[in-house]
């Protein structure tokens, strides 16, 4: 693999295309974000969805669906190097992200998609054996039974601001399919083509990742959710091969303050787009 850009300084880059878009200048060191234009311009500027900011073109709209037709453990080979590592505490909390909107103890016809970000690092990432470490998961929102976006690009500068803040970056996003399998819808696959085009220095193996979760899917056999990102041409889907890490002592502390506010009967975190 040639060796490309390092991964942060791409998506310092990708993240400051965003932040033009969006009419604010972001100061690395101090971390603050500043107006560059009086409020009145910003509204105009202000775009209201991804969809503004990254625009598809005609070809990449209609291209590598992936229905879930293809057994998907037949496409990851055992010999494959792990390309994601997923902290417990990132999965769990994509995880009751996504069964806060989709459990038995509400009615199925209710049951909803939900989305968010996936932060943490790269390991090894100028070389053949590049890997992304997840450390954390950002739920932004939710969407209907069977779509969720993120609404505020500015939820996303959040996120960035604050894995900034520990040297971390975004990996990827999740989005859940309550009850119908996780695959990459056509709309699916138009999002992770924007989210791939940010970082297009990025190497391959190193470029964004889209974790798709069916929460009814979890078992003790199975974390219920599957890992996509587009080859570099954007039109053919590959399969990263992952694994969660144990639970260690060392991340103990991480999951107890997780967890902690459900034990106290309070909602163990806010969406982005909604708090
Ligand atoms: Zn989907």
């Amino acid at each position: 693999m040639p060796s490309k850009k390092k991964r942060t300084q791409d998506t310092g880059n990708l993240f400051e295309v965003l932040l033009r878009d969006l009419a604010f200048q972001f100061d690395p060191d101090k971390f603050t974000l500043t107006l560059k234009f009086p409020p009145s311009d910003l509204l105009q500027e202000l775009p209201t969805s991804l969809d503004q900011v990254i625009p598809l073109t005609p070809n990449e709209s209609q291209e590598a669906v992936d229905l879930g037709l293809t057994d998907y453990s037949e496409l990851i080979t055992e010999s494959d190097p792990i390309r994601v590592k997923i902290h417990l505490k990132a999965y769990i909390r994509l995880a009751l992200h996504a069964l806060k909107y989709a459990h038995p103890k509400i009615p199925r016809t209710k049951w909803i998609e939900v989305i968010g970000l996936l932060t943490g690092y790269t390991e090894n990432a100028d070389t053949p054996l590049a890997c992304l470490i997840v450390t954390d998961a950002f739920p932004i929102g939710h969407g209907t039974d069977i779509t969720a976006q993120i609404n505020n690009p500015q939820s996303m500068v959040k996120v960035y601001k604050e894995s900034s803040k520990k040297n971390q970056i975004i990996l990827g996003w999740y989005h859940s399919h309550p009850s119908y399998g996780a695959f990459m819808s056509e709309t699916d696959y138009q999002t992770q083509v924007r989210y791939q085009r940010l970082s297009s220095n990025a190497s391959p193996l190193t470029s964004p990742i889209a974790l798709v979760i069916d929460p009814t899917r979890i078992s003790n056999r199975s974390y219920g959710f599957k890992i996509f990102r587009l080859k570099e041409n954007l039109s053919t889907w590959e399969y990263p091969r992952f694994e969660v890490l144990n639970s260690s002592l060392e991340s103990l502390p991480d999951l107890m303050e997780t967890l902690l506010p459900l034990s106290e009967g309070k909602a163990m975190f806010l969406e982005y787009d909604h708090d």
